[in-house]
């Protein structure tokens, strides 16, 4: 977990190659729908193009979908979910559904200037239709009213570790291992 620009992206997909760990990436998966149009794409469209949150229901079922496939048996990195407290309840009893459970929780904390300048770089590069510096704030904005709060949830359960998430992409792989639990 973090906000926007925190990383995430970066260090699940390079956590997951070092671990064998299937990286499951809500915001990826939304974007790979829009670019193929399905019809999941372009409900998500529009709420992502604004920087709102996807419904939960809508988002939570693909979830659901994504995580009963086959690769996700033997190990997986959430990225980007989950961000409201409904999703947490889901994860929750899709798990147990599964027989799982989550190992560990990843908070990774950035000044809020870097985040917004490290955005509006990936904005230059990426393409990203929601990487404007008006929707970037606002994502923010979300990210902490939303989502900050369900650390809280998972601090309460023991499996959030805390991780500086500023410097170079080595440095922090280098400290996301040495928070992993055993
Ligand atoms: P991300 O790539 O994680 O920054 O996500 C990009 C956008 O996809 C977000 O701003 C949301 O519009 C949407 N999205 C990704 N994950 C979720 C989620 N767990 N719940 C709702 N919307 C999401």
């Amino acid at each position: 977990m973090g906000p926007p620009g925190a990383g995430k992206g970066t260090q699940a997909a390079a956590l997951g190659q070092r671990h064998s760990l299937v990286h499951i990436a809500t915001g990826d998966i939304f974007r790979a729908n829009v670019a193929e149009q399905t019809e999941l794409g372009r409900t998500a469209q529009r709420y992502m193009d604004s920087g709102e949150y996807v419904p939960d229901e809508v988002t939570n079922a693909m979830v659901r979908d994504r995580l009963g496939q086959d690769d996700a048996r033997s190990g997986f990195i959430l990225d980007g979910y989950p961000r409201t407290p409904d999703q947490v309840d889901t994860l929750d009893s899709i798990l147990s559904g599964l027989g799982e459970q989550l190992d560990g929780v990843i908070s990774m904390q950035v000044d809020t200037e870097e985040l917004i300048s490290r955005l509006l770089k990936r904005a230059e590069e990426s393409g990203r239709t929601d990487d404007t510096e008006e929707v970037i704030r606002h994502r923010q904005e979300v990210y902490q009213a939303e989502t900050e709060p369900l650390l809280r949830i998972y601090g309460d359960r023991g499996l959030v570790r805390q991780v500086d998430g500023m410097g170079s992409v080595d440095d922090v792989s280098a400290r996301i291992d040495a928070a992993l639990p055993d």
